[in-house]
């Protein structure tokens, strides 16, 4: 917290792009519950919190019953009085102590009951029972921020121009994040591959994340440079420094509007091998960014995002709408729906799907794996996705599948489904496409096998990266150690597109390195039908296909999988580089 001028933190480019502004110093970074094992000694403990913090709310409650009165003419107090029957209700406290004994805490025992209540709610098809169920998750709202001792969220001064910097922001807070338009982030801790990086880019938002310290050194309202290009932060630029970077963000500015230009052009080589260009999305309302930059379908929806910053998990009617809508709006091109992955850096209100804590989560009960063991949660999202499919084309995805079983599994339930769908005549696209996401060793290596029994892959670097070269893709310390040029992985990217070109099916990449133009050449010529990329980055990636020879980047990537070594690799590009200019950008 010096006054020192033009300080300099390095950490992790994760959105390019510079943004000028004021810092907003988020300090409570935990906004996620995180499920807590509560040890048998403990337990008679966490019951006298959950009972402090019933009275607690109580006694809030009572104190807004008597300002309603105050204020109102008549007796309005019966709102609030609602709330307090929820609180005294026994069955409602037995239940949740029935989950402490079983060694969950508070915070999630709370939850996992008032799920549970709602759950039951949402079956009834009555008006009463709904306006019920926004009270009881209220009330249960209150008795959580109690026992967190939380007070309201501090996004609330956010501004436009605010640079949000925080220890750490979960996918959820970038959610908030996104609604308020600030002008850029960064992190102490994450990588270039972490769900806030991802998010970053989505939105084009100039972020630097993995710089360690950066929440301990600025005070809100400081002046700040994010430089996204270089994964640079400057603290208390001096003039000259900002009117610098203003010129480089010009610079920036005019060459988008250049590429701009591409968005209508087919993304095709100069001797005439076509590509699709599809985007990343996590949110629909970016539909319209989508194909204002000139993508011809959505290669990746993250429906994950959808479970951030709430406390139930979404109905088939939520499903069913979001996806409805963004498959109407993306028509005729396509929407490809991936089926939830929470888990891993994705830690979300688990509590409420009873996981437990993980010391590895990103090895433990992830994605498709948690879909299997709770097959409710994944029916609901099936039929949404199924329903959705009858109003546009829609590609179904599985993410993180490791096995042929895994496989098979998922697509029993699946049949199933299409099967009740079909008793009760509901209409769904009979021929809807199913892929998968190749993004774990194990599944790369029997991709012959897997390739026979879907209809599109997509290669998913983020993870196949982490889970080739052990590097937990969420983590600064080990994030120069994350290589998409290591020859473990440009081999595995050979084998998927080959087996996959096997089978007669296409294959594409929605990972990161996909919307990087220094790989798009050597994807390229690896034989990628497929980039699936933050819509951002569509146009310059269409520019790098555009002025390619496939035939010249074939023989390239010949070259490159001989290399044994990322300098080799590295010395290989550049060679080839002197021959084909957009070798190695
Ligand atoms: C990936 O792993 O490359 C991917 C696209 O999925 P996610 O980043 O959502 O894990
Ligand atoms: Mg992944």
């Amino acid at each position: 917290m010096s006054n020192e001028k033009n300080v300099i933190l390095r950490g992790v480019a994760a959105s390019s792009g510079i943004a000028i502004g004021k810092v907003f110093l988020l300090t409570d970074d935990d906004f996620s519950l995180v499920y807590k094992e509560v040890p048998k000694s403990e337990r008679c403990f966490e019951k006298k919190r959950l009972d402090d913090a019933i009275e607690k709310t109580k006694t809030e409650f009572k104190l807004i019953c008597d300002k309603i009165n105050k204020v109102l003419v008549g007796n309005y107090a019966h709102i609030a009085d609602v709330h307090l029957l929820i609180l005294d209700d026994p069955m409602l406290k037995k239940d949740v102590c029935k989950f402490i004994d079983d060694g969950v805490n508070a915070e999630c025992a709370i939850l996992n009951v008032i799920n549970k209540i709602i759950r039951s709610f949402e079956a009834i098809e009555d008006g009463y029972f709904k306006e019920r169920k926004t009270d009881i998750q209220y009330v249960g709202k209150k008795i959580i921020d109690n026992l967190l001792g939380r007070q309201k969220k501090t996004f609330a001064n956010l501004s436009k121009d605010s640079i949000v910097i925080a220890h750490n922001l979960t996918p959820a807070d970038a959610v908030v994040i996104r609604e308020n338009l600030v002008k850029g982030f960064a992190t102490d801790i994450g990588g270039k591959t972490s769900h806030t990086a991802i998010v970053a880019q989505g939105l084009a938002i100039p972020a630097v994340v993995g710089l360690r310290t950066i929440s301990l050194q600025v005070r809100t309202g400081d002046e700040i440079i994010v430089d996204g290009n270089r994964g640079e932060i400057i603290l208390n630029p001096e003039p000259r420094t900002i009117a610098k970077y203003i010129k480089e963000h010009d610079v920036q500015v005019v060459k988008i509007k250049e590429l701009e230009k591409l968005r209508d052009l087919p993304a095709e080589t100069i001797d005439n091998h076509k590509v699709s260009i599809f985007a990343n999305i996590e949110n629909p309302d970016d539909v319209a960014s989508i194909l204002n930059h000139g993508a011809t379908g959505i290669g990746l929806y993250r429906t994950e995002f959808m479970y951030f910053n709430r406390n139930s998990i979404p109905s088939e009617q939520e499903h069913f709408d979001k996806y409805s809508k963004i498959v109407k709006e993306m028509t005729p091109y396509e929407t490809t729906i991936r089926t939830v992955d929470l888990g891993g850096d994705r830690l979300t209100k688990l509590g409420l799907l009873n996981i437990g804590h993980e010391k590895n989560p990103f090895l433990g009960l992830r994605a498709m794996r948690l879909c299997l063991k709770h097959p409710d949660i994944f029916v609901d999202q099936l039929r949404g996705i199924l329903k959705a499919s009858a109003y546009g084309k829609v590609r179904l995805m599985y993410p993180m599948i490791t096995s042929i079983e895994e496989l098979r599994g998922a697509n029993r339930i699946l049949e199933k489904v299409k099967h009740d769908l079909r008793e009760k005549h509901i209409k769904f696209d009979e021929k809807i496409k199913i892929g998968v996401m190749i993004e774990v060793p194990s599944a790369a290596m029997i991709i012959d096998i897997i390739a026979r029994e879907v209809d599109f892959v997509s290669i998913g670097t983020n993870d196949l990266i982490q889970y080739t070269l052990a590097i937990d893709r969420v983590n600064e310390n080990v994030s120069n150690l994350y290589d998409p040029l290591h020859p473990a992985i440009l081999r595995f990217i050979k084998q998927i597109v080959d087996g996959c070109h096997k089978a007669g099916i296409s294959v594409g990449m929605c990972g990161e390195m996909a919307g990087d133009q220094q790989y798009t050449s050597i994807l390229l010529g690896l034989g990628l039908d497929e980039f699936s990329v933050p819509s951002a980055h569509v146009p310059k990636i269409k520019k790098v296909v555009r002025n390619t020879f496939f035939s010249n980047v074939q023989k390239n990537a010949d070259e490159i999988l001989k290399c044994g070594s990322r300098d080799s690799v590295l010395q290989t590009m550049k060679m080839l580089s002197k021959y084909d200019k957009n070798m190695f950008i």
